[in-house]
C-alpha cells in the first residue's frame, strides 16, 4: 500500500523507507525569500537544494512591482541625492508603527539597523537602481525611475513619530512590474552559485522525529514521492495563503469584502507545513488591501465619504491604509468627492473600475443624486471646507499641503464601491519566527531544524493599516537571507 503525504501531517522519520537525496539545506519555494535564503546558505558553504512547485522561478515576487522599502543609516545614495537624510531611528519608529499593535520590535530593529547594508547586498547581486526620485505621489513608477513615497510617512499619525522620508526603491526597469526583473537577476545568481534547483517539485510534507525535530521533506519529483534529507535544516519560503479561500475564510474573513486575491500559488502550504510540526501561525487575520485611487495626486485633495455621507480617514495616507479603512465601513457605497479644481481622471480608473457616481453644480444636488441621508453630505463638506479654509483638519489631521476647500463647481462624486471596484488583497499572517528565521512553537521555542521567511512567515509587514509598498519584498529578501545564514551555520544532524 502506498502512503499519501499531507502538508497537514508530518511524515515520521521512522517511516522513511530510505533517502532519495541528501543535502544540507532544503529551501521550499523560489520566490524572493527562497532565492535570498538559498544564496546566503550556499555562499556560507552549505549544499542547498531548492524545490519549486512550478516550472520556473519567480512566484508572486515576479508579478510584483519590485519595490523595496529601504533607508536608515543616513539614507541610500539615492535618498541622499534627492536631499533626504534618513535617520535609522526614524526608519525604526516608522516600521514599528507600520507593524501595528503586534509589531515585532526585534525584527524591526534588525531591519532598521541593516537596511542600508541590505540594499548594498541587493546591488552586489546585480540589481540596478537609477539615481532618481519622483516627488509626486504615485503607486509605482511607469518609467525606470527609483525612489518614491510609498507609504504614509508624511501623514498623520506617522508624521508625529518619525521624520518623513521616501523609502520605496524600485529597480531600474522600464515600466511597471519590476519584480520580474528583480527575480530574473536573483535567479541568475542562484544558478551561478551552484544551488541544486528542482522545478515541478511540490513539497508534500515535512519529515520529523518523535521529538519534533525536522529532518527533511517528502517531495513529488517526476511523479514519485521522494524522501529528501536536510542535514542542517528546511527553510519554508512558499508564499502566503491568499489563494486558499478556505484559509482566508477561516482566518481573515473581512478580506473577502475585497473580491480580488492577488498572488500566484500562495495556497498556504508553507504555513500548513510549519504547523504540522508545531509551528505557531500568528496575525492570520491581517492582510493588505488596496484600490489604487490615486494618481494623479490632486485627487488626494478630495475627501472620502461612506454611505452615511461621513468622512473616516485622512486622505493623504498611503492608498492601502485608506483602502483598509474603506473595507471597515458598513455598507458597500464609498465615494471620493472632488471639485472642479481638484478633479482629474484617476490614472487607474479603468483598471480599478472607478466611475463617476454623481455630479452637480451644488453639493446638495450631488447628495440627492447619491441618495444619501438629507443633510449628511452637506454637513460633512461644510465642516471640511470651513477648517480647510484655515489650513487645518481637526477631525482626521490631513496635512495642510493637501487641504483645499471643495468650493468650485461643478462637483463630482467618484464611485469607489467595495463590491464593484478593483480592491485587491494578499495576506500578512504567517509562521512566528525569530529574526534568524527560526520557526517558533506556541511557547515561542524554536522548532529544531525549521526556518521560514517571506509571506510564509509573519515578518515586518503585519498590519494592513500600516503596510507600505516595498515592505513585503524588503522583509522577504532580508529575512530570507538571515534564515539561509542561520540554517547553513547549524551543526548538521548525521
Ligand atoms: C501585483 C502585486 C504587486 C506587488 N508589488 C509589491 C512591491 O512592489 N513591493 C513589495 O514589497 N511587495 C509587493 N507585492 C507583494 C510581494 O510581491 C509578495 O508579498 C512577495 O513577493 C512574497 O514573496 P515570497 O518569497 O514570500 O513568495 P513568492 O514570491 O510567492 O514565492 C513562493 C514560491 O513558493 C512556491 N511554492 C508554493 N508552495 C510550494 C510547495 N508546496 N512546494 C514547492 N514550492 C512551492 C511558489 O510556486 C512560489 O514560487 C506585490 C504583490 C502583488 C500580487
Amino acid at each position: 500500500m502506498t502512503a499519501s503525504y499531507s502538508r497537514n501531517q508530518a511524515c515520521r522519520l521512522s517511516h522513511v523507507p530510505g533517502w532519495d537525496l541528501e543535502t544540507d539545506v532544503v529551501v521550499v519555494g523560489f520566490g524572493a525569500a527562497g532565492a535570498c535564503a538559498s544564496l546566503e546558505a550556499v555562499q556560507a558553504g552549505a549544499k542547498v537544494t531548492l524545490f519549486e512547485v512550478t516550472a520556473g522561478s519567480g512566484g508572486t515576487s515576479a508579478m510584483s512591482g519590485g519595490e523595496m522599502y529601504v533607508g536608515g543609516s543616513g539614507g541610500t545614495p539615492i535618498q541622499r541625492s534627492a536631499g533626504f537624510h534618513d535617520d535609522t531611528e526614524d526608519l525604526y519608529q516608522y516600521l514599528l508603527m507600520a507593524g501595528g499593535p503586534n509589531a515585532d520590535a526585534d525584527k524591526v530593529r534588525a531591519y532598521a539597523d541593516n537596511s542600508l547594508g541590505h540594499f548594498e547586498w541587493l546591488q552586489a547581486q546585480g540589481v540596478k537602481y537609477k539615481n532618481s526620485f519622483i516627488p509626486q505621489r504615485i503607486v509605482e513608477p511607469s518609467t525606470d525611475d527609483c525612489l518614491i513615497w510609498s507609504g504614509s510617512e508624511e501623514a498623520w499619525p506617522f508624521v508625529e513619530q518619525a521624520k518623513p522620508c521616501p523609502r520605496g526603491h524600485t529597480p531600474q526597469w522600464l515600466g511597471m512590474g519590476g519584480g520580474k526583473y528583480l527575480m530574473d537577476v536573483l535567479a541568475q545568481r542562484v544558478d551561478a552559485a551552484g544551488v541544486d534547483v528542482r522545478y515541478n517539485a511540490r513539497v508534500l510534507a515535512l519529515i520529523a522525529d518523535d521529538d519534533g525535530r525536522v529532518h527533511g521533506v517528502v517531495v513529488k519529483l517526476d511523479g514519485r514521492d521522494c524522501f529528501v534529507r536536510a542535514r542542517r535544516g528546511v527553510i519554508l519560503c512558499a508564499g502566503g495563503f491568499v489563494m486558499n479561500r478556505d484559509m482566508v475564510r477561516r482566518h481573515a474573513p473581512h478580506l473577502l469584502r475585497s473580491q480580488h486575491p492577488i498572488g500566484t500559488v500562495d495556497d498556504g502550504s508553507g504555513i500548513l507545513l510549519g504547523q504540522s510540526v508545531g509551528g505557531a501561525a500568528i496575525n492570520m487575520n491581517e492582510g493588505f488591501v488596496t484600490l489604487p485611487w490615486y494618481p494623479p495626486e490632486s485627487l488626494i485633495k478630495g475627501i472620502f465619504v461612506n454611505e452615511r455621507g461621513q468622512r473616516f480617514i485622512n486622505e493623504d495616507c498611503y492608498h492601502g491604509r485608506v483602502s483598509q479603512h474603506i473595507i471597515q465601513q458598513a455598507g458597500n457605497r464609498i465615494f471620493l468627492l472632488q471639485d472642479h479644481e481638484t478633479y482629474a481622471e484617476p490614472e487607474f480608473g479603468k483598471f480599478s473600475n472607478i466611475t463617476i457616481a454623481a455630479a452637480g453644480e451644488t453639493w446638495a444636488e450631488v447628495e440627492k443624486d447619491l441618495d444619501l441621508p438629507q443633510g449628511s453630505l452637506l454637513a460633512t463638506v461644510e465642516l471640511y471646507n470651513r477648517y480647510a479654509q484655515e489650513g487645518t483638519d481637526p477631525l482626521f489631521h490631513k496635512g495642510a499641503k493637501w487641504l483645499k476647500p471643495l468650493t468650485t463647481p461643478p462637483f463630482v462624486a467618484l464611485d469607489c464601491r467595495i463590491d464593484i471596484c478593483f480592491y485587491s488583497h494578499f495576506t500578512l499572517g504567517g509562521l512566528d519566527t525569530l529574526p534568524t528565521g527560526e520557526v517558533l512553537n506556541a511557547d515561542r521555542q524554536p522548532v529544531p531544524g525549521l526556518y521560514a521567511a517571506g509571506r510564509t512567515a509573519c515578518g515586518l509587514p503585519r498590519w494592513g493599516a500600516g503596510y507600505s509598498s516595498g515592505m513585503s519584498l524588503a522583509d522577504a529578501t532580508y529575512f530570507g537571507r538571515q534564515a539561509g545564514l542561520r540554517a547553513a551555520s547549524t551543526a548538521p544532524v548525521v
